[in-house]
């Protein structure tokens, strides 16, 4: 379709940087899980692996760059950093098996899925969605991926965040409830995975609150690292 099919000039499509490549990944949709780490999951109040995996999403829009400078969101006074393994899919399908899952996988970085916590809590306690405590403007930073054709795919290593030098999270890939092949195998049974989907795989505990001026700094050992700041 021409430029001229629009009513207006169709927005920007997002995208990822890929390390060592000049071509970038295209974002299609962003899907998260929840609880998948058993310390963070009891931070939480949660009994771990007491359900299947729980899934969120984040509108494609919301990646952030490493090195950027992100606004401090409104409507929260409570809000927390979450490091991530992020799995990038250039397949898909519905019902994929957990033994071809990972082949759907073609990329993995570090992310950080920000969360207005305070409003994610009453929500909760209401029973109402999550979308605008999870899927705001600028609340999915997201470092360069590396190419599983360079790094395999990860199945330990440390997974860390820091605020302003002081580490505040730390944990191990390998404590993951339910791993990346089981997070795809499961979130395919309720939507079709396509090329350009990212998974945000959940977070170890330790999640805290940002301020603005804050310097936020994730790193996943063998994947990758990511740096953003807070305006101040
Ligand atoms: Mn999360």
């Amino acid at each position: 379709m021409s430029e001229e099919s629009f009513l207006f000039p169709p927005p920007p499509r997002p995208s990822v940087a890929i390390a060592g490549e000049t071509r970038r990944f295209p974002v299609r949709r962003i899907f998260c899980v929840a609880l998948n780490y058993a310390d963070h999951a009891r931070e939480m109040g949660k009994e771990p692996g007491a359900e299947p995996p729980f899934f969120f999403t984040k509108p494609a829009d919301a990646i952030v760059a490493d090195g950027a400078t992100i606004p401090f969101p409104s409507m929260t006074s409570d809000f927390h950093h979450e490091i991530e393994l992020v799995a990038a899919l250039f397949a898909g399908g519905a019902d994929i098996p957990k033994a071809r899952a990972l082949d759907c996988v073609v990329a993995y970085g570090a992310g950080v899925d920000l969360t207005r916590r305070d409003l994610q809590t009453s929500a909760r306690k209401a029973g109402r969605p999550w979308d605008l405590s999870k899927g705001f403007d600028f609340s999915a930073p997201l470092g360069a991926l590396a190419l599983v054709s360079r790094i395999g795919h990860p199945k330990t290593g440390r997974i860390a965040l820091s605020v302003n030098g002081a580490v505040k999270q730390q944990g191990d890939l390998g404590d993951m409830i339910w791993d990346v092949a089981d997070v795809i195998s499961e979130l395919s049974r309720y939507v079709s995975l396509a090329a350009g989907d990212l998974i945000f795989t959940g977070t170890p505990s330790g999640v805290g609150p940002l301020a603005p001026g804050d310097r936020v700094e994730g790193s996943i050992a063998g994947v990758g690292e990511l740096c953003v700041n807070v305006a101040g």
